[in-house]
């Protein structure tokens, strides 16, 4: 346990943080992920020596460590319950920090309190970390899976996974793979998730939404703030933001959430309960009764979030444009392109201008077994999470965050999105946030999965 907290301390002391602004080759920026890529190298001979790697740029490492049915095509898969190649995705890069914001330096992995600090500790290292400590400590004793592993590790995810993860997954297009199923970062084991269940839950997310930012802009002639029009392109785009407003997405119940609800309802009781497990007869009457509660309406529609406003730079001069960003995140079958025709007809306005800002991505449904809470992966990743939470249910969610599983999707019939840390509220907080920090219980539980799961295939 020693040796691997000082591994994670290591691997916490890599700024492996983008500079805003900085391009892609650019060397310095770009030094921190290679070094983390050497790192793993360096931390991990016994899994090196078993593995394959391809390090197709500082943005993508990838790993397969060949399964025995590789060898020989009498693979058993009956009696594992694993029918192929599975994917295990983390990322080595971490979000910017505010330095001045922290009371400890954010890439020194101070220890204190039962506590290890540090960007990165909870998104993701700590996972990342926990995956590659089971791998060698399950190399080390002799283990060899059943079926390939392959681990992909993107180095941009917090921008996109635009230079990773679809890099990769063009590279396995391009070898024609699929796998039984996808594991990625996603919903902790938390308790007071859900406000009515105190009791802790294991999240495992199925189905992600789609990610699409639009940027609405209105044109002006600049001038002087003393000679200003009649009509001003302020007041055209906030007519424009109350459209939006007034006309949300559709609410709907899609199997992962009804799943969810009627397993949330086994659990609360009372009129929360009543109304969960009978959603879909409820129908509007439910849609409208939680449509003010963020936490649940956030799983039945689309959302849109006003994220951004601009005008002119002085108080004083009329701005040549102004400009809003609303953030959408799509619940399917609402695509990128169904959304912005969704907002455009809602505005129903020719002076604003909406065009998608950044990459969007359409959401990725669940494969409709996982939904029932069966098919590929299941049952191993129910065995794991009950080998290191006895007794804490298992059950489907909807993740609202982009993941870089997204990009490979065409790959599998399932994606799990699973964090095994136990997290409080507080500490779901600390994700992006001041004095990030992982408890050495919680790297102990993400080592322990990992081994169990992996060991499992
Ligand atoms: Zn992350």
């Amino acid at each position: 346990m020693d040796k691997m907290i000082d591994r994670f301390c290591a691997a916490l002391r890599i700024p492996t943080w983008w500079p805003a602004g900085a391009l892609r080759g650019d060397s310095e920026a770009e030094a921190p992920l290679r070094r983390f890529q050497d790192f793993l190298t360096e931390r991990y001979p016994c899994f090196h020596q078993r593995a394959e790697r391809w390090v197709l740029s500082p943005y993508s490492t990838i790993y397969r460590w060949p399964g025995r049915a590789a060898a020989s095509a009498a693979g058993g898969t009956e009696a594992s319950g694993v029918e192929g190649p599975v994917l295990i995705l983390a990322h080595y890069d971490v979000v910017p920090v505010e330095k001045e914001k922290w009371r400890v330096d954010p890439f020194g992995a101070e220890q204190k309190d039962g506590y290890i600090y540090g960007r990165g500790a909870l998104d993701m290292k700590s996972i990342l970390i926990a995956i590659m400590e089971a791998a060698e400590t399950l190399c080390a004793g002799g283990f060899n899976p059943r079926h390939d592993i392959w681990f992909a590790f993107g180095g941009d995810e917090e921008r996109a996974g635009i230079q990773g993860a679809r890099e990769t997954a063009k590279w396995f297009a391009r070898r024609g793979q699929r796998f039984a199923w996808i594991l990625d970062e996603g919903t902790p084991v938390g308790e007071n998730q859900i406000k009515g269940v105190d009791s802790p839950l294991a999240l495992f997310s199925i189905e992600e939404k789609g990610f699409l930012s639009l940027e609405l802009t209105v044109p002006q002639k600049p001038g002087h703030a003393s000679r200003p029009p009649k009509v001003q392109a302020v007041a055209v785009l906030s007519r424009a933001l109350c459209k939006i407003a007034k006309k949300p997405f559709p609410y709907k119940l899609v199997p992962t959430v009804e799943n969810f609800f009627a397993q949330l309802a086994s659990l609360s009781g009372g009129v929360q309960g009543f109304a969960m497990r009978h959603a879909r007869a409820l129908g509007g009457v439910f849609f409208k009764a939680v449509s003010g509660n963020p936490d649940i309406a956030s799983l039945l529609h689309t959302t849109a979030a006003m994220t951004q406003l601009e005008g002119s730079a002085a108080d004083n001069v009329m701005p040549s444009e102004v400009k809003a960003v609303i953030n959408l995140r799509l619940l399917h079958p609402w695509t990128v392109e169904k959304a912005v025709g969704f907002i455009k007809k809602a505005i129903g306005d020719e002076r604003v201008n909406v065009r998608v800002h950044g990459l969007g991505t359409d959401p990725v449904p669940a494969n409709p077994e996982h939904a029932r809470r069966a098919g590929p992966g299941w049952k191993e990743m129910e065995a794991a999470l009950k080998a290191v939470y006895p007794g804490v249910p298992s059950l489907v969610f909807l993740m609202m965050a982009a993941t870089d599983s997204r990009h490979y999707q065409a790959f599998a019939d399932g994606i799990f999105r699973f964090s095994p840390h136990r997290l409080t509220p507080g500490e779901m907080g600390l994700i992006h946030g001041h004095d990030e920090r992982i408890s050495v219980e919680n790297l102990q539980r993400g080592f322990e999965f990992y081994s169990h799961l992996l060991g499992a295939l």
